[in-house]
């Protein structure tokens, strides 16, 4: 026989779909699997074997094989493709692993309010069409010292939409120093086109005075616009105006101020060692006509646009028709209330909400996990890899306190079988991922950002890649 008449041969012995479809029925292979993912499997499965022939292969083409294939990749298809993974890095806000960690009370609420009807828009005592922002709006005026409030869909959609508001058609002054741009899809001066609004530029990079404002205003000025500049820091021969100046100034020339503070907070972190980030009550405080910052940055509470400020400024956003584009739904709703609530009491907004436990998680308390992890994986892995107890920096991320290293100490792993990217790309093929980075040829597991109950499984993961022979 040629090469030729084996190949065709080879590809006339290729089954069916309809006959396989019928042995996979009966393989009980692809039980609670639904049809049409069956039929793709298979279809998918019989192409790529006969392109395998086409190159000269030689698969096996027995009903067997292709249903066990076909059962492997219909098994792929059903899995989410939205799933937990473990964090060790130690960057508590990671934008790219989802951000802020949901608290137990706003878990709790989501089923709670989602799973049956609710008074989402309906006020119980007149019977009449109600605010969607009541459950959170008195709330937030409590923790803020803000006359109004509302939530939309999350910091961009809020700063976007108030822009639109105060400011459509008219010049809205920034300093060149804040034109931000956060993980390259929001950037201020896109942000402003989009809002209708012209950006005005005063001072330099990384110097601006009052007299720029003032210099900058003419018949055609909207807005004084402050934007925390979340993710970088300017050092050096610098100098900004304070909010409060701003405030002055805009009162003087009748210019509201508004301020995007990013990832403003509502506690103080100075007890806690860590340098003071925004308080939005700080900045309510100073004046400003707008305040807008995220719910999933240090507030720790769910994706969402947080905006407070003057009763008359937030009823004409409230009006605004693109807040119903941006509007906020019933589950982030019920996690923001549940996480609000906890600010009342400060020390429990920090056991209770996930952020802010991570961030302020004392050097003691990460040592002992540390050693607790060192120990256990000395015994699972023993001569397989080298491990250390190192003590490092963490850091916040997602667009907070741009040069702020937490002390932490760290579990290195230094593996002797396979390269430590090897490990790496191991990890995080594992189910469930675990990411983490490498630095000075070592795997670094932070453990500020390991969950309880996550330690084992990091164990085991890391067992079963070390231990390969
Ligand atoms: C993070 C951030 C935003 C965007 O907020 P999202 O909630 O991610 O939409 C806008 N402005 C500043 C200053 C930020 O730090």
């Amino acid at each position: 026989m040629t090469t030729k008449q084996t190949k065709q041969a080879r590809l006339k012995s290729l089954p069916g779909v309809d006959h396989l479809l019928m042995a996979a029925g009966e393989s009980g292979l692809f039980r609670d699997i639904p049809r049409t993912v069956i039929l793709d499997a298979l279809r998918t499965t019989i192409d790529s074997v006969r392109e395998d022939i086409l190159a000269d292969g030689t698969p096996d083409t027995g009903d067997a094989a292709l249903l066990d294939r076909a059962a492997g990749l219909a098994g792929d298809i059903m899995k989410n493709r939205l799933i937990p993974l473990i964090n060790a890095t130690g960057v508590v806000l990671h934008t790219n692993l989802g951000r802020a960690l949901l608290c137990r009370d706003a878990l709790d609420n989501i089923g709670t309010v989602s799973a049956s009807y609710s008074n989402l828009e309906l006020n119980v005592k007149t019977g009449k069409r109600g605010i969607r922002y009541a459950a959170i709006e008195d709330l937030i005026c409590e923790l803020t010292g803000a006359e109004a409030a509302l939530a939309v869909n999350n910091n961009a959609g809020a700063v976007l939409l108030a822009l639109n508001t105060i400011a459509q058609g008219t010049e809205v002054v920034v300093s060149r120093g804040e034109l931000v741009e956060i993980g390259g899809s929001f950037r201020v001066p896109d942000v402003m086109t989009k809002s209708g609004c012209c950006l005005k530029e005063v001072g330099t990079t990384n110097r601006t005075h009052l007299r720029d404002y003032e210099g900058a205003v003419n018949e055609n000025t909207g807005l004084f616009l402050k934007v925390h500049t979340s993710n970088y820091k300017i050092q050096g021969f610098t100098a900004s105006v304070s909010l409060k100046d701003m405030v002055t100034l805009g009162r003087e020339k009748s210019i509201p101020v508004m301020e995007d503070l990013g990832s403003g907070t509502l506690i103080d972190f100075g007890p806690y060692g860590m340098p003071a980030e925004p308080l939005v009550s700080d900045r309510v405080a100073a004046g400003a006509d707008v305040v807008t910052f995220s719910g999933d940055k240090l507030l720790g509470g769910p994706q969402a646009g947080i905006i407070v400020g003057r009763k008359e400024t937030i009823n004409l956003i409230k009006a605004n028709p693109l807040t119903r584009a941006l509007r906020i739904d019933k589950l982030t709703l019920a996690a923001l209330e549940s996480t609000l609530k906890l600010y009342r009491d400060k020390r429990e907004a920090v056991q209770k909400i996930p952020t802010l436990r991570m961030l302020t998680m004392s050097y003691e308390v990460l040592a002992r996990k540390a050693g607790a992890l060192y120990k256990d994986l000395e015994k699972a892995i023993g001569p397989n890899a080298d491990l250390e107890m190192s003590d490092m920096e963490s850091r916040p991320g997602g667009g907070s306190y741009p040069d702020l290293k937490l002390p932490t100490c760290a579990v290195t792993i230094q593996p002797r079988q396979i390269s430590v990217s090897a490990l790496e790309k191991e990890l995080r093929a594992a189910t469930p991922p675990v990411i983490g980075r490498i630095e000075d040829n070592r795997y670094i597991i932070d453990p500020r950002t390991i969950q309880a109950g996550q330690e084992e499984i990091l164990i085991n993961t890391l067992t079963t890649i070390l231990n390969k022979k």
